[in-house]
Order: C-alpha cells, then sequence, then structure tokens
C-alpha cells in the first residue's frame, strides 16, 4: 500500500492524516529520519514555516528531507509548507531557510496583515466544480519557474490573479489548507501522483 507521510513537528498535521487515509492511502506522523525513510510522499503542513525551519533542524530532519525531496520524492506543501518547498522566499525573518526544491518564489502573509483569512472559490483544471479553499496568514507565489505549472489563482477582489496553486513534476503546493473543508480532492490528487512513481 502506499505509504504518505505528514511532517508532524509543528502544524495541522491531525487533518491531513484523516484527509490522506480518506483517499485510500497509509498515512503515517513523520518526525524521525527513520520515519521518513519509510514513506512514498509526504505532506509538508500548514502552521508557521520559522518555527518548522528550526524544529526540522533540531530533530535533525531538515537535511534528510532536502535530499529526498531533491531525489524526486513526491511532496504536497500547503500555506507553511509552500513556504518550506520554494527555492526562495519574501518577507521571511532573518536567517530564515526552506527546504527548497519548488523553482517559485514566495512571499510570506501576502495577502496583508489586516486580511488574516479568508475564502474563496478556485477552479482547477483537474476538477469539474469549483474547490473551496481557506486561507490563513497565507502566501502566494510571486515567480515560477519555467517548469513550474500554475494550478490555480485567485479570481476575484483585490488578490485577482494571485496563483495560490502549483505543481513542479512530483512537488505540488497551495496557499491554502486543503484539510479545513472536508474536500479531499487535492488529497486525492496528490496520491495519485504518488501511485503513478
Ligand atoms: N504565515 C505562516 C508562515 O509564514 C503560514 C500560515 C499558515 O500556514 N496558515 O509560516
Amino acid at each position: 500500500m502506499t505509504v504518505i507521510g505528514v511532517f508532524a513537528l509543528q502544524g495541522n498535521v491531525r487533518e491531513h492524516l484523516a484527509m490522506l487515509a480518506q483517499v485510500g492511502v497509509e498515512a503515517r506522523p513523520v518526525r524521525r529520519p527513520s520515519e521518513l525513510a519509510e514513506v512514498d510522499g509526504l505532506v509538508l503542513p500548514g502552521g508557521e514555516s520559522t518555527t518548522m525551519d528550526k524544529l526540522a533542524r533540531s530533530f535533525e530532519l531538515f537535511e534528510p528531507l532536502q535530499k529526498r525531496i531533491a531525489d524526486g520524492m513526491p511532496t504536497f506543501g500547503t500555506c507553511a509548507g509552500m513556504i518550506m518547498l520554494a527555492n526562495e522566499i519574501t518577507g521571511g525573518i532573518e536567517g530564515q531557510e526552506t527546504l527548497g526544491g519548488l523553482d517559485v518564489t514566495v512571499r510570506r502573509n501576502a495577502f496583508g496583515r489586516q486580511v488574516d483569512s479568508f475564502e474563496a472559490d478556485l477552479k482547477f483544471a483537474a476538477f469539474d466544480s469549483p474547490y473551496h479553499a481557506v486561507f490563513i496568514r497565507a502566501p502566494w507565489v510571486e515567480r515560477v519557474g519555467r517548469d513550474v505549472e500554475v494550478l490555480s489563482t485567485v479570481r476575484s477582489g483585490p488578490a485577482e490573479g494571485r496563483i495560490v496553486a502549483v505543481r513542479h513534476d512530483r512537488l505540488l503546493a497551495t496557499s491554502f489548507h486543503p484539510e479545513m473543508t472536508g474536500d479531499a480532492r487535492l488529497h486525492g490528487y496528490f496520491a495519485d501522483l504518488v501511485r503513478d512513481l
């Protein structure tokens, strides 16, 4: 059976585990390198990227994660997890580093401080009806590399046109929290990507 891990040192871990179980894969929390070695794919959840960065280092997961991502492990970064996957960030704190792998520039807390959270219906070519997305102190994607596919953008309001979902080969990232709305389509999309290996 396909095994998908969820980086579990910080962030919305339980919700992602539940969604993954719903799409028929074995879902496991990952806190140490030995656990990382056993998964076929990984979710980097939403939470706080600066804390994730620090915890990944102190639990000696940072380098093993970087290596597996560079070696082609399918990885799905959501919100703070999108920041962790980005090759480049703006609005980070002093010394903040990312795992990298995804050729994009991501702006942290991009939608403005006064707009802590909002919801929007997004269009994905792969889905036949809109995907309801919840954004919480979310980043957006400011630059995409040549091989990065834009999967969805905000369709109206002040952030219209902003890129909020991307894919680059086996790396998938969303600005929003797909684990919070009970819609398992993105987890299903990711699980298919892992199964197709
Ligand atoms: N603003 C957070 C960060 O920079 C991300 C917020 C989230 O994951 N909901 O890490």
